[in-house]
């Protein structure tokens, strides 16, 4: 046994330590969780026992436990006091993520990306390969007999799923720049500045908010180049404070994939996505509006535009009794479209 010594101390270090902490559930799966949380608690904080059961888990559920972790290594949510005493809040940084409703973020994307390699066993891993992940087997293998605290069979196989999840979801296979680089720059390193031209999508940020409904098009810059007329804005707009943005669903352009789109499948009605059909009452295309987008906030307003329910007031009349009923809110709050603190309606999750 003498001249096997390695083997036994691999075989003995794997008895004795579990495989290195992973999340539970992926980051997509965390940010869900996150917003059901957001939905009944908001920005306050609760008690263990109470917040795992806002995902269907008994207080005392290993699962809720995990689940927990998960989001609090994903930097999510943060935790305050001990035992009895334990409190979970969200982060800024899921709120930022959560309440970003703009159609495209560099924000979000970027949060998103710095989420997805909080975990620590996430960043050891892409320090290893970054974006040239090998074949699974290599990582199974490299997993359970290379890494310094190695893993156990039992958890490789469902840590490498989520790992993959994870990182796909993030993007971060698609980005040159980003994770271990972005990190050592610091945050100085600036993407290059956008700079519009006739025809895109934009948004206009000014003073850190924004400044039109939804996304414009562009219709002409000024001679000197820096300011850009857009569709239904009087007088131009300084080209610096305009924001990328993808088409409106509704012209012929490719469908937008934005993190949130897919945050938001999660929370797709049983037959997917239903249509506002002009054959529909008004108090139908409401409801239909508002069943197509369960869970966000949306100000009378909006509704109205969104749906083609004029004016303003017919919505204010179908929305009202609405609230009061157990499937929908009404209460002031932010509105996902304009971005606004108005009074809004939304349909409750489940
Ligand atoms: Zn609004």
């Amino acid at each position: 046994m003498a001249d096997n010594v390695t083997a036994i101390k691999g075989a003995d270090k794997r008895k004795r330590t579990r495989s290195p902490a992973y999340p539970f559930v992926n980051l997509e799966t965390a940010i869900a969780k996150a917003k059901q949380f957001y939905d009944k608690e908001q920005r306050n904080a609760a008690n263990v026992g109470v917040a795992v059961t806002h995902w269907g888990y008994g207080s005392d559920s290993s699962n809720g436990a995990q689940t927990i972790a998960a989001l609090t290594s994903f930097g999510l949510l943060q935790d305050e006091g001990i035992g009895d005493k334990r409190k979970v809040r969200l982060t800024q940084n899921a709120l930022r993520i959560l309440l970003d409703a703009r159609p495209e973020s560099k924000e979000r994307a970027e949060l998103i990306r710095q989420a997805a390699l909080g975990p620590k066993i996430h960043q050891e891993l892409w320090k290893k390969w970054g974006t040239n992940l090998p074949s699974d087997a290599t990582l199974r293998h490299t997993l359970l007999l290379e890494w310094p605290t190695p893993f156990n069979e039992n958890a490789v196989d469902y840590f490498i799923k989520e790992y993959r999840s994870t990182i796909l979801y993030a993007k971060l296979l698609e980005s040159d720049k980003v994770g271990s680089e972005v990190k050592d720059n610091g945050d100085e390193k600036a993407d290059a500045p956008y700079i519009a031209k006739v025809g895109d999508y934009v948004q206009w940020e000014h003073n850190g908010t924004l400044g039109i409904s939804e996304p414009k098009r562009v219709t002409g810059i000024s001679p000197d180049g820096n300011y850009a007329y857009v569709d239904g804005q009087h007088g131009a707009v300084p080209i610096n404070e305009l924001l990328r943005e993808s088409p409106p669903p509704n012209s012929q352009a490719e469908p937008d994939h934005s993190s949130l789109q897919r945050i938001q499948s999660g929370l797709r009605p049983r037959g997917g996505w239903t249509m506002i059909r002009a054959d529909m009452s008004n108090a139908e295309k409401v409801v239909e509006f508002l069943r197509m987008h369960k869970g966000w906030w949306y100000c009378d307003a909006c509704i109205s535009e969104s749906t083609a329910v004029e004016p303003t007031n017919q919505v204010n009349q179908i929305v009202r009794p609405l609230g009061e009923t157990s499937d929908f809110d009404r209460m002031k709050n932010q509105c996902r479209r304009c971005a606004a603190d108005r009074t809004c309606t939304r349909m409750i999750l489940d």
